[in-house]
């Protein structure tokens, strides 16, 4: 089971953002590390409160939790493009608390795109063209968010400390600097181009090769395809998240597939030839002459192709014998007909056993 969402920040399902953005802030503030240094448990809450506002803050992701109510972020839902927690987490104590370390690493943001493909798509590969939404450093003003030319004032408050250091009773606490939101300094002429967030966001163009036999939940990592890095670090790597359409026809299990067909009473009986749909087409099954109803049949390597490139799973048809909703007179006559025959001969037994057993069962007699 996932985790509830609306649980965790105490809301009600059906609360108004401004509710659940409340109950966020209430908690965050409790919980947030600067107030409980070396509290493990503290911290894993504070985690756990901005994983949960991550997604019931943005109505998208709201829509699909309500729908999916699931937390798990290997694909299950759907939505669209995300970053990564650790990215995301990162963002929202900027946002809330300004503060300035910031978790910089040599590399950019590893990305996530949800990648839905049709069934047959995902048995024989495609190639599909998408746009991911991409960020890119701001060309104006190099990344700095200062309109060029003009410089940032000094927080007066923390002296560009970003911090300032106050006592309360035998401890001395440095905080994050209120005044300047741990910045240290104020930018008064933001970028124009960027309107002062040092990122212009643009759209990218990417080809991606699906190969033969994915199936859902599958992850395709395309390597230094993520967000650019900082200054001179390599970018960040995207994955893929593959998610397969149902087939009206065919079920998939692993590498096998499943199909139902019908076929009428004289063909069972007799034997003949039926037309069954295939991956990618259609065959001609053999019905041997006394097939029972139940019968299964094997098709080897007509399955989904296997990823590590050896062979294909089996198709397994099920036979079901179809049984006219209404007869013509003719049909009737013959129908009747084969019914005398069958119990004058006393052949029904012999058919799939099934009669002798009902025999010994209930101790019948005719
Ligand atoms: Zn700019
Ligand atoms: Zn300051």
């Amino acid at each position: 089971m996932g985790k509830n969402y609306y649980d965790i920040l105490g809301v009600a399902n059906g609360a108004t953002d401004e509710e659940i953005k409340k109950a966020y802030r209430k908690l965050a503030l409790t919980y947030h590390p600067d107030r409980n240094p070396g509290d493990r448990e503290a911290e894993e809450k504070f985690k756990e409160i901005n994983q949960a506002y991550q997604v019931l803050g943005d109505p998208q992701k709201r829509a699909g939790f309500d729908r999916f109510g699931t937390s798990d972020q290997s694909g299950a839902y759907d939505f669209g493009f995300t970053r990564n927690f650790d990215d995301i987490f990162g963002d929202l104590f900027n946002d809330f608390f300004g503060n300035t370390q910031r978790r910089r690493t040599r590399k950019g943001e590893d990305l996530r795109y949800n990648l839905e493909i049709e069934f047959e798509e995902a048995v024989f590969g495609v190639e599909k063209n998408i746009e991911l939404p991409y960020e890119v450093k701001c060309s104006s003003c190099k990344g700095s968010r200062i309109e060029p030319g003009f410089q940032p004032t000094v927080c007066k408050t923390c002296n560009g400390r970003g911090q300032v250091r106050y006592t309360q009773g035998f401890f001395t606490i440095n905080r994050t600097c209120e005044y300047c939101g741990g910045e240290g300094y104020f930018i008064k002429d933001p970028c124009k181009t960027c309107k002062g967030k040092g990122f212009v966001r643009t759209k990218k163009a990417l080809k991606i090769n699906v190969p033969p036999g994915v199936d859902t939940g599958i992850r395709l990592k395309m390597r230094g395809e993520g967000a650019q890095g900082p200054q001179d670090s390599v970018a960040g790597d995207l994955y893929i998240v593959l998610k397969v359409r149902e087939h009206p026809i065919f079920e998939r299990e692993g590498d096998d597939i499943y199909v139902h067909t019908e076929v009428d009473f004289p063909t069972v009986c007799l034997g003949g030839e039926i037309t069954v749909p295939v991956l990618g087409g259609e065959l001609n099954l053999k019905v041997p002459p006394g097939t029972s109803a139940e019968k299964v049949f094997r098709l080897k390597g007509h399955g989904v192709p296997k990823t590590n490139g050896y062979g294909r799973g089996d198709q397994f048809v099920h036979l079901h014998i179809a049984v006219p909703k209404t007869v013509t007179d003719r049909q009737r006559d013959l129908l009747e007909q084969l019914s005398r025959e069958l119990r004058h001969n006393g052949d029904a037994s012999r058919t799939t056993g099934f009669k002798e057993k009902f025999k010994e069962f209930f101790d019948w007699k005719e």
